[in-house]
């Protein structure tokens, strides 16, 4: 059997920091050891960085990777989501050029594991035929009670497709975001059996304005598209709290974003039964013109973080590494060692694959990465990522 030896300064192992460690590996990328250097045998690869597991990109969406460009930045919220509405439309192969494309990218900066959202099926051949592993996460939009039943159907449609190409086990229904769900559509959510579950959260002061007080510019977009919503009585409490009760019990919870969300957001998701798991897309929300999520409150609380890059439409490149560098340069307390735990095994725990990725575990495959040019302190804003298996 050929197995192959790598060591560098530093091995991460997707939960400890190790040096003058090796990771061995047979051909095929399935981690057999990560051993002392001393008795990691002869012809072990040497270089400058740190060895870590492959990247898990807990939030993305891949049909929407031929917008790359095509709505400015800082727009703020609504007119961004009104751009993404009204242009998303494209001639269908530049589509599914554009999303091949956005795959191999995330492939070239260390990916391995997705979580994607997605609106239709358009994503699904790329899928199958791809090395990443993928969890669709159907998305289902409604704010009006009485359309509920007719946008489940749709979305139950779209899963279906998607299991001509795609194993039942990676795939969920779920809400889109606090404002654009009824509780009636979270009720029928909420009924199917699944291990993981997203919903956008807290991203705007739009959306905390509309769920709070019923105004703000969400009124706006709710205009510009037709919908009647005087029907909606806000409770006065944050969009996390107005919807809390209606999100399924069952399955990992990520909420991703979460650019407004309080102490008292946090508490309360805390006494849930379910894993929680804070996902942070930081270059969306500043491509978007939305603040940044308070990450030292996050990290105080003991929380579950884990990262993605949102889609194209709201960033320049799909690169996890790119959403670190952006969060260190913000938090400069964040520990490297952090920063990769969020990056790696979170990820992998919030998609429940962390049996497979995400630490560098014998019998697991979870891809192998070379962080290079690390500055002192664990700086990573000129680090570049190289994958070795
Ligand atoms: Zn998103």
């Amino acid at each position: 059997m050929q197995y192959q030896r790598f060591t560098a300064d530093v091995v991460f192992t997707g939960e400890a920091v190790l040096t003058q460690h090796a990771v061995i590996a047979n051909a095929q990328g399935t981690i057999i050891d990560v051993v002392p250097l001393e008795q990691a045998g002869s012809e072990v690869q040497q270089f400058n960085g740190l060895l870590c597991p492959g990247f898990v990109n807990a939030h993305c969406h891949l049909e929407l990777s031929h917008m790359l460009g095509r709505i400015p930045a800082h727009t703020g919220m609504v007119d961004f989501l009104l751009q993404v509405m009204f242009n998303r439309q494209a001639d269908a192969e530049l589509i599914q050029y554009a999303m091949h494309n956005a795959a191999e990218q995330m492939l070239g900066h260390g990916i391995v594991a997705v979580g994607d959202i997605c609106n239709t099926a358009n994503s699904a051949a790329i899928k199958q035929h791809s090395s990443i592993y993928w969890h669709s996460l159907v998305e289902i939009s409604g704010f009006v009670p009485a359309a509920a039943l007719q946008r489940f159907e749709q979305g139950i449609a779209v899963m279906q497709a998607l299991q001509q190409h795609q194993s039942a086990a990676q795939m969920s229904v779920v809400p889109h975001a606090p404002y654009s769900v009824s509780g009636k559509l979270y009720e029928l959510i909420a009924q199917q059996t699944q291990t993981v579950v997203s919903m956008h959260n807290q991203e705007s002061v739009a959306e905390e304005m509309l769920l709070t007080q019923g105004n703000g510019d969400l009124l706006r977009l709710y205009e510009a598209i037709g919908v009647n919503i005087d029907f909606f009585t806000p409770k006065g409490n944050s969009s996390l709290q107005h919807v809390a009760d209606w999100l399924p019990q069952q399955g990992n919870l990520l909420l991703v974003h979460n650019c407004h969300s309080t102490a008292d957001d946090i508490a309360l998701m805390q006494q849930r039964q379910q894993a929680v798991y804070w996902c942070f897309c930081p270059r969306a929300n500043q491509y978007i013109g939305n603040p940044l999520p308070n990450v030292p409150l996050f990290i105080e609380k003991d929380t579950r973080i884990c990262l993605g890059t949102d889609s194209l439409a709201s960033n320049h490149s799909l690169s996890i590494l790119a959403e670190m560098q952006t969060l260190q340069a913000a938090f400069p307390q964040l520990q490297l060692a952090q920063l990769l735990q969020w990056a790696t095994y979170n990820g992998a725990a919030a998609l429940g694959i962390q049996q497979q990725y995400g630490q560098l575990k014998p019998g697991m495959k979870p891809g192998l990465l070379l962080l290079e040019n690390v500055g002192a302190n664990g700086d990573i804003s000129h680090s570049s990522i190289q994958r070795l298996c």
